[in-house]
């Protein structure tokens, strides 16, 4: 027999394994009824993933689950909302069978200098963009890993690579993500779990149309600072995912990947 360089792995056989398939893999993704998580959660589908996505408007989800066609479904659910978390897995994995992925998607920012912004405010987005990926994560992970298999997803930012201003509390969350992913990356790896991160640059969603439009030295300040000199679309972000989520990342665990046409190489 050949060896494939991975004693763990299969060898190849006649049939070769395409490993940027989903097919037969069941993905919970927070916030994906709109923006970059209503197209990763199409990317996945594409990719042969059945998905569940959850955010707190059923109009909206309802609406995407229509959109995104028969192996999508919905749940209404606020991720700030801990107690409920644990239920929430529950009840998709009684209906849909195990979950493999979890991408934590759903996110809220809000633009304004570090001195005006309220406790509430700071702890609003904490609390949302990075205390309930904790809470929801530790939910998912302990069922994966005592499958020995699974990979969770975080949605993060160029905001925790580096300064821009008016959003201390999202940098504050983002940049807690990112750390949180390399220690819960080695953690997990020993029980098959691999965790890494996606940092968008700036994404053309409804959320930063609207902050671009009302603020047009921003736009220009953005293309100025993204070599490709584009703004990047929701699905390039689902690409990303799908690929991190798949067997050709199987290698791949604790790592914060920029899609960001350039934009953290700095210049
Ligand atoms: P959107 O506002 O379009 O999407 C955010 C989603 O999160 C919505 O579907 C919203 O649904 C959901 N959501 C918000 N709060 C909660 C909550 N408490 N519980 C459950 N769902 C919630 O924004 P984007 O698609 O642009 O952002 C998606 C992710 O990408 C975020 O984490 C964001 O920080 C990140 N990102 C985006 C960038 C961009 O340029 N667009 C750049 C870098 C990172 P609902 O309101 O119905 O709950």
């Amino acid at each position: 027999p050949v060896s494939n360089g991975h004693a763990s792995h299969p060898a190849p056989t006649a049939q070769p394994h395409n490993v940027f398939s989903l097919e037969g893999h069941l993905a919970l993704i927070t916030g994906g009824g709109s923006g970059i998580g209503l197209e990763i959660a199409r990317c996945m589908l594409t990719a042969g993933a059945s998905v569940v996505i959850t955010g707190r408007r059923e109009e909206v989800l309802k609406e995407a689950v229509a959109d995104l066609g028969e192996r999508a479904a919905y749940l209404v659910n606020d991720v700030t909302e801990r107690a409920s978390l644990e239920e929430l897995v529950e009840q998709i994995e009684t209906t849909h069978g195990p979950l493999d992925i979890l991408v934590n998607n759903a996110g809220i920012n809000m633009k304004k200098p570090a001195l005006e912004v309220t406790d509430e405010e700071f702890d609003r987005i904490v609390h949302t963009n990075l205390n309930a990926v904790f809470a929801l994560t530790r939910v998912c992970a302990q069922r994966m890993m005592a499958r020995q298999r699974g990979v969770i997803l975080m949605i993060s930012s160029m905001a925790a690579y580096y300064g821009i201003d008016r959003v201390a509390a999202y940098a504050a969350s983002k940049a807690g993500l990112e750390g949180m992913v390399k220690v819960l990356a080695s953690e997990f790896s020993g029980a098959g779990v691999r965790v890494n991160a996606i940092a968008p640059g700036f994404i053309e969603t409804a959320m930063s149309r609207t902050a671009m439009n009302n603020d047009p030295d921003r736009r220009d300040r953005a293309m100025r600072r993204t070599p490709m000199g584009k703004f990047g679309q929701p699905e390039d972000i689902g690409h990303a995912a799908v690929f991190l989520a798949s067997d050709a990342a199987r290698y791949i665990t604790g790592a914060s990947l920029p899609v960001d046409g350039g934009n953290s190489i700095g210049f």
